[in-house]
């Protein structure tokens, strides 16, 4: 028994300005969606319509179905999760935990069943007794998950819960929420700047951008085939290189590229209508999609600026004939040092083409 989430055409202003433009959506019952973007593009802002933190100024939010623009935040059978724990400091965790379902009105029995569930979950049943500030930030960040969970609401949602936390306990707790996202089944909605998150959690990632959604998709879709630069640019760690060319040669399979040094790339995609011989397109080259030190016809000269080490991975800051800058995904043992020459061989396959408005070239299933 999920719940599923439907927005039609949602607008939010603020005053006379507008800074989320009609955002359809379908979220499906028991799905992981991750809203992901740069800061300032709209995500808390879209979170927050749909929990009821902040009126929708236009278009319909549904939830089973049900419009929900006017139902009060208590009455959508949410729970949500900030950044900041906003935990009781002068109450121990239990009855953090506690609180809200005692004010609410529960009964004694039920309320301590329910804690000692989520208690057991989250793995803080141990220190139940303990106060806040007693807590490291990974388990604070439990408790207020804790405090989600005991409202047994239909949706949780996730405003970058992991944010204040340091690199590798937010790693963990990524795994936690997955977890926890699997042995619930809720549906859940996770708001999130930064795409490694959005990558390895997400069922389905919808990418905003100024109030906009670029792409909706699942994370390995958004990888192979972005719609456009910015979801090619936004999507993968390191970024998509972007090289600019012109269009050199058609065929049904594919299109060729004059690159500005006058190296030829050829792309496997289908040429649309607007694709003509000598129109500007953009060339995108994922890092770890160019081989360093691989000759061949369309390899790419370019000139190692720095070489950044990290032991099973190695970085490659190249600069091309013309300046552009190139970031090359080698090996951990490649031998190469700053100022070598290095050709850097591009795969026609893996490489993704851009029409001088952004929009991709449809590229073949991998
Ligand atoms: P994100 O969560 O993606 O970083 P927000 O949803 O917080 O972005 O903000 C989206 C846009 O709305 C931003 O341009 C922000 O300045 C604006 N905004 C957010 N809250 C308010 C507010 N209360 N009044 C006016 N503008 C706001
Ligand atoms: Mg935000």
């Amino acid at each position: 028994m999920s719940t599923s989430i439907k927005l039609n055409k949602v607008v939010k202003r603020y005053g006379a300005i507008e800074v989320v433009h009609g955002i359809d959506l379908t979220i499906d019952p028991g799905e992981f969606t991750v809203f992901v973007g740069p800061s300032g593009c709209g995500k808390s802002t879209l979170l927050r319509m749909i929990a009821g933190l902040e009126p929708i100024s236009g278009g319909e939010l549904l939830i089973d179905g049900e419009r929900m623009n006017e139902v009060p935040a208590s009455k959508r059978g949410i729970a949500m999760v900030f950044q900041s724990y906003a935990l009781y400091p002068h109450m121990t965790v239990y009855k953090n935990l506690a609180f809200g379902l005692e004010t609410a009105g529960y009964k004694r029995a039920e309320v301590e069943e329910r804690v000692q569930k989520a208690a057991k979950i989250l793995k803080i049943d141990t220190y139940l007794q303990r106060r806040p500030k007693a807590l490291s930030g990974g388990q604070r960040q439990r408790v207020a998950i804790g405090r989600a969970i005991v409202r047994e609401p239909k949706i949780f949602l996730f405003d970058e819960p992991l944010s204040n936390l340091d690199a590798e306990l937010r790693v963990q707790m990524r795994v936690e929420i997955a977890k926890l996202h699997q042995d619930l089944g809720n549906t859940m909605i996770y708001v999130t700047h930064d795409q490694v998150e959005a990558m390895t959690m997400a069922d389905k990632i919808v990418v905003l951008n100024k109030g906009h959604v670029e792409q909706v998709g699942r994370p390995l879709d958004l990888y192979h085939h972005p719609r456009n630069l910015f979801v090619a640019g936004f999507i993968g760690s390191p970024s998509m290189n972007f090289l600019p060319g012109k269009i050199a040669g058609l065929s049904e399979t594919g299109v060729e590229v004059a690159l500005g040094g006058g190296q030829k790339a050829l792309v496997r995609c289908k040429p649309d209508a607007r694709a003509a011989k000598g129109a500007p397109v953009t060339l995108g080259l994922r890092p770890e999609d160019l081989k360093p030190n691989a000759p061949g016809d369309s390899a790419i000269p370019g000139k190692v600026r720095m070489v950044e080490r990290l032991g099973g991975d190695t970085y490659l800051y190249l600069n091309t004939q013309e300046g552009a800058d190139i970031t090359v995904h080698a090996p951990g043992d490649i031998v190469v040092a700053a100022g070598d020459q290095i050709p850097i061989g591009v795969s026609a396959a893996k490489s993704h083409l851009f029409h001088e408005s952004g929009e991709a070239f449809a590229r073949f299933p991998a």
